[in-house]
């Protein structure tokens, strides 16, 4: 048992080596990412549950690293927060994001994620500002997604830097909700406009009660807070007749559309039939 206890120890310490030179590497990569050419965004579909109209898009983030090939964002988005090249990378997915839409006839949304090191920074603000006004993207059409474990850092002032943010006329919406902790009074402390229900409890949704108990208590929720809530991760038709019969505002998943370059979606994106 000590020579496989010390086994053991010496395998995990040569993984943990490797880890940590990978670590090492992707942060660095990392840096240059953006100036290489080797991120792209992404665009899913939100759609409306009853009509089923497209309403607007979340905008996700890909990195084709040269030798590794597709790298997720699970992996690098908490390389990148850490060694706060989420701020470089955060205002090019931002820029990005805006000046697509921009150029789409229908005025449909664009929602970007924000991660809190880039709430906590300062001129996050002034930089949402300088976007939207170079770009031209009405600020109407722009929404945030943060989630709710960005904004216990530091929560007065992530309020404060949410407020002025829709004081320029976006809106926020709180992401992963229920995965986090002390949800309820996060939707009291912050000002949201909408809140977003993780996939995780709406892809069980079909199969088991207490998730389905879950899920119409968050729009109950959201009904008697007066903010829509959208359904994250719908696979399955079963999924959305259940959100439809609990009317449920929007959702988003494979089944109306995975993540693609948005010119994949150009039938949506020109024309001026929408709202
Ligand atoms: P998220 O914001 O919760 O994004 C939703 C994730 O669920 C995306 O994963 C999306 O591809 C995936 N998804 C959408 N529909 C379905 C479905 O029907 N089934 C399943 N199984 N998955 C679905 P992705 O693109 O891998 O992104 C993972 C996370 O990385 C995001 O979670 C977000 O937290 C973060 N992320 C992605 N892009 C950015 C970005 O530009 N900035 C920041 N700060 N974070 C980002
Ligand atoms: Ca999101
Ligand atoms: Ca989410
Ligand atoms: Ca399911």
């Amino acid at each position: 048992a000590k020579s496989e206890g010390r086994g053991t120890y010496r395998f995990f310490e040569a993984r943990l080596g490797m880890q940590v030179r990978d670590r090492r590497m992707l942060e660095h990569d990392l840096r240059h990412a953006v100036a290489r050419g080797e991120m792209q965004l992404v665009y899913q579909p939100q759609t409306d549950v009853q009509s089923g109209a497209v309403l607007g898009f979340e905008v996700l983030l890909r990195w084709h690293h040269s030798d590794r090939g597709a790298v997720p964002p699970s992996l690098f988005i908490p390389i990148a927060e850490e060694s706060g090249a989420i701020l470089q990378i955060g205002e090019w997915v931002l820029r990005e994001a805006c000046r697509e839409a921009a150029t789409w006839t229908n005025p449909l949304s664009v929602a970007v994620n924000v991660s809190a090191v880039q709430v906590h920074a300062s001129h996050f603000v002034q930089l949402v500002h300088e976007v939207l006004f170079q770009t031209g993207l009405k600020p109407e059409r722009l929404e945030i997604e943060i989630t709710e474990t960005a904004l216990i850092r530091d929560p007065g002032r992530a309020q404060s830097t949410l407020r002025q943010l829709k004081a320029l006329g976006l809106r926020i919406a709180m992401d992963d909700f229920g995965t986090g902790y002390s949800s309820l009074s996060n939707l009291r402390t912050y000002p949201f406009d909408k809140i977003k229900i993780d996939g995780s409890f709406v892809r069980s949704v079909d199969e088991n009660e207490q998730t389905k108990a879950i899920v119409r208590s968050v729009l109950g929720l959201g009904r008697g807070l007066g903010l829509p809530v959208l359904a994250e991760g719908v696979e399955t038709e079963a999924e959305l007749a259940f959100l439809m019969s609990e009317s449920c505002q929007s959702a988003q998943g494979y089944l109306m559309g995975k993540p693609a370059p948005i010119d994949q979606f150009s039938a949506h994106t020109t024309g001026v039939n929408a709202a």
